[in-house]
């Protein structure tokens, strides 16, 4: 419906490069095999049988003993353009989805001024022309200034390009706007993307409402602050028509609203984060900032749920939420900090780490998971078949490394999995039908 194309990349050269003797594996496509990945003008050409000759100047690169596979998609990200450049902006930001082995991403809106109009929208995208590196989509704003009162053109700012709408970093508080805003989705299309949590419920809390919080004398934000906000939308969006995508799920109130939501045929999808699934509110006893994001990290129960929901399928794909901030809005007391952490770079190899390689998450599941999380917002998920875009990762499945140790390419550093051991590493991203990052180590060879 949207007359703008939805993803913007910056014009570079169309990769030409074959793989030799590489793991392919494809879930969607029903591929797992050893082959030579052949990619030209930065299509997928051809998945030839190991030991075929490359085409005359394309890069050879030794695919012995590494994965293959379509790149991921981020439907959650803030990358701080326009206005905090300090933090992240689209050149930072696509560099550190390209490390991490994405070859698309959406981008957030609460930005400084916000994209709820189609000028911000309009300049926003010229800038991904000129530097984005990974393909970029940006949601617009639901409401004026995120003002959670007036909506914004939606139809205009659909024709402009908008992938979807969200006024992500606030809930939007009232059920009538939300029931309009909705009206107005079914009718210009662009899933509306919804940060869950009831303002009432969370007031002054600044991590999850349980024993830890009682342990520390902290103001917690319950977990029902989420869920219960989840039920009011499934239920307006369910008696709309209209299409909803709940962000960073975090607790089993949560799951178990989705699941009762999509089998009374709630047009909803949504999605779990790195952080969600891997940690706790135990991390908080350290008063360390880097565990303080919103929603927080919750109890172990809430983990579980987050991860048999992954797996069932009732969370449809991970988000990283990658929220980069200044070390002047993390490096105070924990009450104070800023809410948020990046994710970009370490979301694969996080959750290959510590769900796949225990053996509680199939790794195809995984890579279904981390692709398919664009469909709500009109972009199809990268498939390994000759005749594709070239939007393929690169992984080294055994390599160990440790987090921050090499630096990050997001200009900032606030990662709560800083200084972890992870095994799993991207040495290269095809993303777009470009090059778009490899790793400093990573030899190649030009034919
Ligand atoms: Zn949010
Ligand atoms: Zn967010």
């Amino acid at each position: 419906m949207s007359a703008a194309k939805p993803l913007i990349q910056r014009p570079g050269d169309a990769a030409e490069l074959v793989v030799r003797g590489a793991r392919l594996l494809d879930p969607r496509s029903d591929l797992d095999a050893v082959r030579d990945l052949v990619i030209r003008g930065g299509e997928i050409a051809e998945l030839a049988e190991p030991g075929a000759d490359a085409p005359d100047g394309a890069e050879v690169v030794e695919g012995d003993g590494l994965l293959a596979v379509p790149a991921f998609v981020d439907p959650h990200v803030h990358f701080r353009v326009p206005g905090q450049e300090h933090k992240e902006d689209l050149e930072t930001g696509t560099r550190a989805a390209g490390a991490g082995g994405y070859c698309a991403v959406v981008a957030m809106a609460n930005t400084e001024p916000p994209i709820d109009s189609a000028a911000v929208l309009g300049s926003v995208r010229e800038r991904a022309e000129r530097e984005a590196s990974v393909p970029v989509g940006f949601v617009a704003n639901v409401t004026q200034g995120m003002k959670g009162t007036e909506l914004t053109e939606m139809a205009e700012l659909r024709d402009e390009g908008a992938v979807g709408f969200s006024d992500d970093g606030l809930p939007i508080r009232s059920a009538r706007v939300m029931r309009m805003a909705l009206q107005y989705q079914r009718l210009s299309g662009g899933v509306i993307a919804l940060h869950e949590e009831d303002p009432e419920l969370s007031g002054e809390g600044v991590m999850h409402e349980g024993e830890v919080s009682a342990v520390l004398g902290l103001a917690g934000i319950p977990s029902v602050s989420e869920s219960s906000m989840i039920a009011r939308d499934s239920a307006l969006a369910l008696y709309e028509g209209a299409a909803i995508h709940v962000q960073h799920l975090s607790a089993r109130s949560s799951v178990e609203e989705i699941a009762r939501a999509k089998a009374a045929g709630v047009q909803v999808t949504c999605e779990a984060s790195p952080h969600h699934l891997t940690l706790t509110d135990e991390q908080v006893r350290s008063l360390d900032s880097r565990f303080k994001m919103n929603p927080p990290l919750r109890s172990e129960d809430d983990r579980q749920a987050l991860i048999e929901g992954l797996r069932d399928g009732t969370i449809d794909c991970v988000a990283t939420d990658h929220a980069p901030h200044a070390p002047e809005e993390k490096e105070v007391p924990f009450e104070q900090a800023a809410m948020g952490v990046t994710g970009l770079e370490k979301a694969f190899a996080v959750l290959h780490t510590e769900l796949v390689l225990p053996g509680l998450l199939p790794l195809e599941t995984l890579l279904e998971r981390m692709t398919v999380g664009g469909v709500p917002f009109g972009i199809e998920p990268p498939r390994l078949e000759a005749g594709q875009p070239a939007n393929v990762a690169l992984i080294d499945p055994g390599q160990e490394w440790i987090v921050g140790e090499d630096g990050y390419e997001s200009r900032s550093h606030n990662s709560c999995f800083a200084g972890r051991s992870l095994t799993g590493r991207v040495q290269m991203t095809v993303a777009g039908g470009q090059v778009a990052f490899r790793q400093r180590s990573f030899a190649m060879g030009v034919a």
